[in-house]
Protein backbone atom coordinates (compact mmCIF):
# COMPACT_ATOMS: atom_id res chain seq x y z
CA UNK A 1 0.00 0.00 0.00
CA UNK A 2 1.71 3.34 -0.94
CA UNK A 3 1.30 6.37 0.95
CA UNK A 4 -1.84 7.09 -1.20
CA UNK A 5 -3.64 4.48 -0.56
CA UNK A 6 -2.91 4.77 2.93
CA UNK A 7 -4.22 8.30 3.25
CA UNK A 8 -7.48 7.53 1.49
CA UNK A 9 -7.91 4.17 3.51
CA UNK A 10 -7.56 6.02 6.90
CA UNK A 11 -10.49 8.30 5.28
CA UNK A 12 -12.77 5.72 4.89
CA UNK A 13 -11.86 4.71 8.48
CA UNK A 14 -12.66 8.29 9.71
CA UNK A 15 -15.58 8.58 8.13
CA UNK A 16 -17.06 5.09 9.73
CA UNK A 17 -15.70 6.38 13.11
CA UNK A 18 -17.54 9.62 12.78
CA UNK A 19 -21.03 8.22 11.45
CA UNK A 20 -20.52 6.63 14.82
CA UNK A 21 -19.83 9.80 16.86
CA UNK A 22 -22.62 11.50 15.40
CA UNK A 23 -24.75 8.72 16.38
CA UNK A 24 -25.55 7.50 13.19
CA UNK A 25 -24.46 4.10 13.59
CA UNK A 26 -23.38 1.35 15.98
CA UNK A 27 -22.02 -1.71 16.12
CA UNK A 28 -21.06 -3.45 12.81
CA UNK A 29 -24.29 -1.10 10.91
CA UNK A 30 -23.89 0.67 8.06
CA UNK A 31 -20.43 1.15 5.54
CA UNK A 32 -18.76 3.68 3.55
CA UNK A 33 -16.77 3.65 0.32
CA UNK A 34 -15.09 5.79 -1.61
CA UNK A 35 -13.48 5.71 -5.25
CA UNK A 36 -9.88 5.11 -5.60
CA UNK A 37 -7.84 4.76 -8.16
CA UNK A 38 -9.65 3.06 -10.88
CA UNK A 39 -11.93 1.16 -8.39
CA UNK A 40 -13.11 1.97 -4.79
CA UNK A 41 -12.29 1.50 -1.51
CA UNK A 42 -14.40 0.22 1.16
CA UNK A 43 -15.70 -1.16 4.97
CA UNK A 44 -15.03 -5.18 5.69
CA UNK A 45 -18.13 -6.98 6.20
CA UNK A 46 -19.12 -7.24 10.04
CA UNK A 47 -16.46 -5.48 11.61
CA UNK A 48 -16.99 -3.42 14.36
CA UNK A 49 -15.91 0.50 13.82
CA UNK A 50 -13.90 0.87 16.93
CA UNK A 51 -11.96 -2.27 15.57
CA UNK A 52 -11.39 -1.05 11.93
CA UNK A 53 -7.63 -0.10 10.67
CA UNK A 54 -6.30 1.06 7.30
CA UNK A 55 -5.24 -2.12 6.81
CA UNK A 56 -9.09 -3.79 7.11
CA UNK A 57 -10.33 -1.59 4.76
CA UNK A 58 -10.80 -3.48 1.03
CA UNK A 59 -10.04 -2.76 -2.25
CA UNK A 60 -12.40 -3.26 -4.97
CA UNK A 61 -12.33 -2.99 -8.51
CA UNK A 62 -15.62 -1.63 -10.66
CA UNK A 63 -16.02 -5.30 -11.83
CA UNK A 64 -16.62 -6.62 -7.56
CA UNK A 65 -13.04 -8.09 -7.84
CA UNK A 66 -11.42 -8.01 -4.33
CA UNK A 67 -8.04 -9.62 -3.15
CA UNK A 68 -8.27 -13.27 -1.96
CA UNK A 69 -9.20 -13.93 1.17
CA UNK A 70 -10.89 -10.45 2.61
CA UNK A 71 -14.64 -9.52 2.54
CA UNK A 72 -15.49 -6.86 1.39
CA UNK A 73 -19.00 -5.23 3.11
CA UNK A 74 -21.80 -7.10 2.29
CA UNK A 75 -23.42 -4.16 0.48
CA UNK A 76 -20.51 -3.23 -1.83
CA UNK A 77 -23.06 -4.18 -4.73
CA UNK A 78 -24.75 -0.65 -4.23
CA UNK A 79 -21.55 1.00 -3.39
CA UNK A 80 -19.98 0.19 -6.75
CA UNK A 81 -23.42 0.61 -8.70
CA UNK A 82 -23.48 4.17 -7.39
CA UNK A 83 -20.09 4.96 -8.55
CA UNK A 84 -20.50 3.58 -11.59
CA UNK A 85 -23.93 5.26 -12.36
CA UNK A 86 -23.26 8.38 -11.16
CA UNK A 87 -19.65 9.78 -12.29
CA UNK A 88 -20.24 12.80 -9.86
CA UNK A 89 -20.33 11.01 -6.60
CA UNK A 90 -16.55 10.09 -4.99
CA UNK A 91 -18.37 8.42 -1.74
CA UNK A 92 -21.15 6.31 -0.46
CA UNK A 93 -22.27 6.16 3.12
CA UNK A 94 -24.63 3.67 4.33
CA UNK A 95 -26.46 3.94 7.79
CA UNK A 96 -28.99 2.72 10.24
CA UNK A 97 -30.18 5.94 12.06
CA UNK A 98 -33.25 6.10 14.18
CA UNK A 99 -35.47 8.71 12.61
CA UNK A 100 -34.31 7.91 9.08
CA UNK A 101 -34.76 4.18 9.62
CA UNK A 102 -38.16 4.92 11.31
CA UNK A 103 -39.28 6.50 8.32
CA UNK A 104 -37.85 3.45 6.20
CA UNK A 105 -39.94 1.06 8.38
CA UNK A 106 -43.20 2.93 7.42
CA UNK A 107 -42.03 2.99 3.44
CA UNK A 108 -42.10 6.77 4.10
CA UNK A 109 -40.52 9.09 1.47
CA UNK A 110 -39.34 12.84 3.36
CA UNK A 111 -41.52 15.28 1.74
CA UNK A 112 -40.45 19.13 1.43
CA UNK A 113 -41.13 20.31 5.00
CA UNK A 114 -37.87 22.17 5.50
CA UNK A 115 -35.74 24.25 2.96
CA UNK A 116 -32.80 21.81 3.54
CA UNK A 117 -34.50 19.46 1.82
CA UNK A 118 -32.95 21.19 -1.13
CA UNK A 119 -29.31 19.96 0.23
CA UNK A 120 -30.30 16.62 -1.44
CA UNK A 121 -30.70 17.79 -5.06
CA UNK A 122 -34.84 17.60 -5.05
CA UNK A 123 -38.45 17.88 -3.35
CA UNK A 124 -38.19 14.89 -1.47
CA UNK A 125 -35.88 11.66 -0.37
CA UNK A 126 -37.36 8.50 -1.78
CA UNK A 127 -38.03 5.46 0.27
CA UNK A 128 -36.80 2.48 -1.67
CA UNK A 129 -38.82 -0.27 -2.13
CA UNK A 130 -37.88 -3.47 0.84
CA UNK A 131 -35.05 -6.05 -0.82
CA UNK A 132 -32.94 -8.08 1.43
CA UNK A 133 -29.88 -6.90 2.68
CA UNK A 134 -26.81 -7.40 0.17
CA UNK A 135 -28.53 -8.28 -2.83
CA UNK A 136 -28.62 -6.99 -6.21
CA UNK A 137 -32.32 -6.39 -6.43
CA UNK A 138 -32.07 -4.06 -3.53
CA UNK A 139 -28.97 -2.06 -5.25
CA UNK A 140 -31.38 -1.65 -8.25
CA UNK A 141 -34.35 -0.04 -5.95
CA UNK A 142 -31.58 2.08 -4.31
CA UNK A 143 -30.49 3.22 -7.60
CA UNK A 144 -33.93 4.59 -8.75
CA UNK A 145 -34.36 5.71 -5.63
CA UNK A 146 -31.43 7.78 -5.77
CA UNK A 147 -32.29 9.41 -9.14
CA UNK A 148 -31.90 12.94 -9.07
CA UNK A 149 -30.61 12.96 -5.25
CA UNK A 150 -27.69 12.56 -3.53
CA UNK A 151 -29.73 10.26 -0.84
CA UNK A 152 -32.69 7.76 -0.04
CA UNK A 153 -34.02 5.64 2.06
CA UNK A 154 -34.04 1.86 2.37
CA UNK A 155 -37.33 0.27 3.57
CA UNK A 156 -37.30 -1.69 6.84
CA UNK A 157 -34.18 -1.02 6.80
CA UNK A 158 -31.69 2.67 6.66
CA UNK A 159 -30.53 5.17 4.74
CA UNK A 160 -27.85 5.67 1.99
CA UNK A 161 -26.26 9.00 1.18
CA UNK A 162 -24.02 9.86 -0.70
CA UNK A 163 -21.44 13.12 -1.95
CA UNK A 164 -18.44 14.32 -4.15
CA UNK A 165 -16.17 13.07 -1.04
CA UNK A 166 -17.04 11.29 2.02
CA UNK A 167 -16.57 14.79 4.03
CA UNK A 168 -19.64 16.02 1.93
CA UNK A 169 -21.49 12.19 2.03
CA UNK A 170 -20.93 12.16 6.27
CA UNK A 171 -22.87 15.84 6.06
CA UNK A 172 -25.52 14.63 3.99
CA UNK A 173 -26.07 11.76 6.24
CA UNK A 174 -26.18 13.81 9.46
CA UNK A 175 -28.48 16.43 7.67
CA UNK A 176 -31.25 14.07 6.38
CA UNK A 177 -30.96 12.03 10.06
CA UNK A 178 -31.77 15.94 11.27
CA UNK A 179 -34.58 16.19 9.16
CA UNK A 180 -36.20 12.89 9.70
CA UNK A 181 -35.68 13.86 13.55
CA UNK A 182 -37.90 17.34 12.95
CA UNK A 183 -39.76 15.79 10.79
CA UNK A 184 -40.99 13.11 13.09
CA UNK A 185 -41.37 15.70 15.97
CA UNK A 186 -43.54 18.44 13.47
CA UNK A 187 -46.11 15.57 12.92
CA UNK A 188 -46.60 15.25 16.80
CA UNK A 189 -46.84 18.80 17.67
CA UNK A 190 -49.32 19.59 14.13
CA UNK A 191 -49.70 19.32 10.54
CA UNK A 192 -46.09 19.82 8.70
CA UNK A 193 -46.60 22.41 5.45
CA UNK A 194 -45.15 21.39 2.71
CA UNK A 195 -43.21 23.15 0.22
CA UNK A 196 -44.00 23.73 -3.23
CA UNK A 197 -41.28 22.27 -6.01
CA UNK A 198 -40.88 25.81 -7.45
CA UNK A 199 -39.68 26.62 -3.97
CA UNK A 200 -37.15 23.89 -3.59
CA UNK A 201 -36.10 23.98 -6.95
CA UNK A 202 -35.16 27.59 -6.43
CA UNK A 203 -33.59 26.58 -3.39
CA UNK A 204 -31.72 23.84 -5.05
CA UNK A 205 -29.70 26.45 -7.08
CA UNK A 206 -28.60 28.36 -4.45
CA UNK A 207 -27.39 25.67 -2.56
CA UNK A 208 -25.06 25.18 -5.04
CA UNK A 209 -23.45 28.19 -3.80
CA UNK A 210 -23.31 27.16 -0.02
CA UNK A 211 -21.49 25.66 2.52
CA UNK A 212 -19.91 22.68 1.72
CA UNK A 213 -21.03 22.70 -1.76
CA UNK A 214 -19.51 25.79 -2.51
CA UNK A 215 -16.52 24.17 -1.56
CA UNK A 216 -16.32 22.09 -4.25
P1 LIG B 1 -21.66 -4.98 6.56
O1 LIG B 1 -21.03 -5.16 7.93
O2 LIG B 1 -21.51 -6.23 5.71
O3 LIG B 1 -21.12 -3.74 5.88
O4 LIG B 1 -23.22 -4.83 6.75
C1 LIG B 1 -23.79 -3.83 7.55
C2 LIG B 1 -25.08 -3.37 6.97
O5 LIG B 1 -25.55 -2.31 7.33
C3 LIG B 1 -25.81 -4.22 5.98
O6 LIG B 1 -26.86 -3.52 5.40
ZN1 LIG C 1 -27.52 -1.80 6.43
Amino acid sequence: MDAQERTAREGVVAAARDLDALGLNRGTSGNVSCRFGGGLLITPSGVPTRDLTAEAIVPMGLDGSHPAGVKPSSEWRFHRDILVARPEIGAVVHAHPVYSTAFAMCGQDIPAVHYMIAAFGGPSVRCAPYAPYGTEALSHLALDALEGRSCCLLANHGMIASGSDLTRAVWLAQELETLCHQYAVARQVGTPQILSDAEINETVERFRGYGLNAAR
